[in-house]
């Protein structure tokens, strides 16, 4: 577990504003009190007590983690904020139901299934107008026709590896798990999916619910246990989280060394199949915009690794002109600030759609369902895929994968 400040006096922020510049909240609204500097002082200039202030100012941050990389006294920032917002009786400026909503049915699958199952049937019967929000959330589910089954294979434990599919894929674009489980088998590699596998649990640790993301770490753990070699994860955000297990339990707790060996197998989507997927080339060269999470592009390789996967695979890709930029959701953060979020995707899509690609991809859930919304929202056509659906197209300029 990271050591955190025991006392908000113990928060030494040199308050030197290397944070500000890097902080996607502070370019959309240009205030101070939204970076982590501005959070810090207020932590350390107030009592522990919760107040409006400290919930309205703690729930504006996309956890998106900027500004821990230039830190100049490597303040663990994001679990500073996770923390504080376990004390806060609303920590989120979101209703009971969507808080119930967001954190606690995505720890029951079966109750997700019959939610996806409704809005699918939803979906058919009404027609939703235009700009509806519920249209465009509607509008990731994936139909279950025969042709796209929900591809759960369920192989014996003892087998090569294992994947954690992620909510996202599991639940609402399941040709994600068939499109990496066929990965896999390209890679001679016979997946074990267990059952029992449910949310990761970050949306439970972003929003301070931090007993109810240990138990479901706790439940992926055992998912798995009969399991030997690789977990893979074709959801950067969910590797980040699952990566992190450690740090939900004291090392005093048996759970601590049960988190660390499972942590130790996890590997991230974009790692693995550079590793294991062979090169080739393709007659078409499709122009490919690739988002960089930032739940990857902060660690090691993290930008280079899926550049190096697509150029491998024989793609082109289109780099965004000015870097990399946070596309805005932040899991909860678009329910909860959806103007900023806005703001934050407007900045994010312009500069995809100034590049001019054939497909915009990435490997996160959450970057994904923000540029599926929002493109579609802006009424452009160009098509949102994950990474595995482009590596599965042997021919992609033929290709035509609808989402809508
Ligand atoms: S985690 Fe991201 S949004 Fe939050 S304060 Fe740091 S840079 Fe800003
Ligand atoms: S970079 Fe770190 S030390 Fe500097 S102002 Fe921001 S939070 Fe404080």
């Amino acid at each position: 577990m990271i050591k955190l400040p025991q006392d908000n006096s113990e928060i030494n922020c040199a308050k030197c504003g290397a944070c500000a510049p890097v902080c996607p909240v502070f370019e959309a609204e240009g205030r101070d009190s939204l970076t982590a500097r501005g959070r810090m002082h207020l932590l350390s200039a107030s009592s522990n007590r919760p107040s409006a202030l400290l919930a309205d100012m703690f729930s504006r941050c996309l956890l998106c983690g900027a500004c821990e990389q230039v830190c100049s006294r490597q303040l663990p920032i994001t679990q500073i904020i996770a923390h504080v917002r376990s004390r806060l009786p609303q920590p989120l400026n979101l209703s009971k139901l969507q808080q119930t909503t967001a954190c606690i049915v995505l720890g029951m699958p079966a109750l997700v299934e019959v939610l996806v199952k409704a809005g699918i049937g939803l979906r058919r019967i009404y027609s939703l107008p235009q700009d509806s929000g519920l249209r465009l959330k509607l509008a990731l589910l994936e139909e279950r026709t025969p042709a796209a089954p929900l591809p759960l294979e369920f192989s014996h434990p003892q087998t090569d590896c294992s994947y954690f599919t992620g909510c996202f894929a599991r639940h609402l674009q399941p040709s994600i798990v068939t499109a990496t489980t066929n990965l896999l088998k390209e890679c001679k590699l016979t997946p074990y999916i267990s059952a029992d596998q449910c949310c990761c649990g970050l949306a439970a640790w972003s929003s301070g619910r931090l007993e109810q993301a240990r138990e479901l770490a706790k439940r992926n753990i055992e998912a798995f246990r009969e399991t030997k070699g690789p977990i893979l994860t074709s959801c950067a955000s969910c590797s980040a989280h699952l990566l992190a297990y450690p740090d939900l339990f004291a090392e005093s707790d048996p759970w601590w060394a049960r988190a660390k060996a499972f942590a130790a197998r996890v590997r991230e989507f974009t790692e693995f199949f550079n590793e294991h997927l062979p090169n080739f080339t393709r007659s078409c060269r499709l122009q490919i915009f690739y988002h960089d999470p930032c739940h990857l592009r902060f660690r090691k390789n993290g930008m280079t690794t899926p550049r190096q996967l697509l150029k491998k695979t024989g793609y082109s890709i289109l780099e965004p002109k000015d870097g990399p930029h946070c596309c805005g959701q932040g899991g909860l953060f678009h329910l909860t600030c959806p103007d900023t979020s806005a703001k934050i995707f407007a900045k994010s899509s312009l500069q995809a759609l100034a590049a001019n690609p054939d497909y915009i991809t990435s490997t996160c859930s959450g970057c994904l369902i923000q540029y599926q919304q929002g493109l579609v929202a802006q009424n452009k056509k160009i098509q949102v895929v994950h990474l595995a659906i482009l590596l599965n197209f042997s021919n992609p300029c033929t290709t035509n994968h609808v989402l809508y």
